[in-house]
């Protein structure tokens, strides 16, 4: 079982690369932000918890968030593998997700941190808020709160990767394809 994790901050792309590399390699995609929106729409007790938490731009419990990827992985066992999107966001969910992973006899392949200045990050945040009902994206406060976020947990989680050696940096204010094709080259260089 193939396990890769696309990070970085909101607006980074990291939902279009995951999307990308689970088409290309057969992987299940499971964005940890699409699920919690999946569950307000529902209107399910989980969606209704979260709802308010993620409005605010605020990170819902590790614990929700790590139960949550422990339900989608035993659902899809038979799957080649998966990519992350959005989890592990705490230094806490990543030591999580390690152990979750083991119970499957499985562990991460590759870490990818898309960087993207913060000027663009807000440009492409205020766009896709002004043609999205997604309440996070429309107040710049609540985008300058989650980039913020974002910030605070970051140096730790990347360096509890680049520890391992599973870190990998990529330069994610180019094209959509030309951030694809670096992350499929080192891909293919590490498990080939
Ligand atoms: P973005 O990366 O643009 O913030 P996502 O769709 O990945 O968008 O996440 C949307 C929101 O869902 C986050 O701001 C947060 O409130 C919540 N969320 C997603 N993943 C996690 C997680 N692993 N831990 C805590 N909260 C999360």
């Amino acid at each position: 079982m193939r396990v890769f994790v696309i990070s970085g901050p909101p607006g980074c792309g990291k939902t279009t690369q995951s999307d990308k590399l689970s088409k290309n390699f057969g992987l299940k995609h499971i964005s940890t932000g699409i699920l919690l929106r999946n569950e307000i729409k529902l209107g399910s007790k989980l969606g209704k918890l979260a709802e308010n938490i993620i409005s605010g731009g605020n990170f819902v419990s590790d614990e929700i968030a790590c139960q949550l990827v422990k339900n989608v992985i035993s659902a899809n066992l038979f799957s080649a593998g998966f990519v992350f999107d959005g989890f592990p966001r705490t230094l806490s969910q990543c030591k999580e997700f390690d152990v979750i992973l083991k119970g499957f006899n499985a562990e991460i392949n590759c870490f990818f941190d898309i960087s993207v200045p913060e000027h663009e990050l807000i440009q492409r945040l205020t766009d896709r808020g002004s043609h999205s009902d997604r309440k996070d994206d429309s107040d710049i406060g609540i985008i300058k709160h989650r980039l913020d976020l974002y910030n605070s947990t970051a140096q730790d989680i990347n360096d509890y990767y680049k520890f391992k050696g599973l870190y990998y940096e990529l330069n994610g204010n180019r094209s959509i394809e030309l951030v694809f094709r670096q992350i499929r080259s080192i891909i293919d260089y590490k498990l080939k």
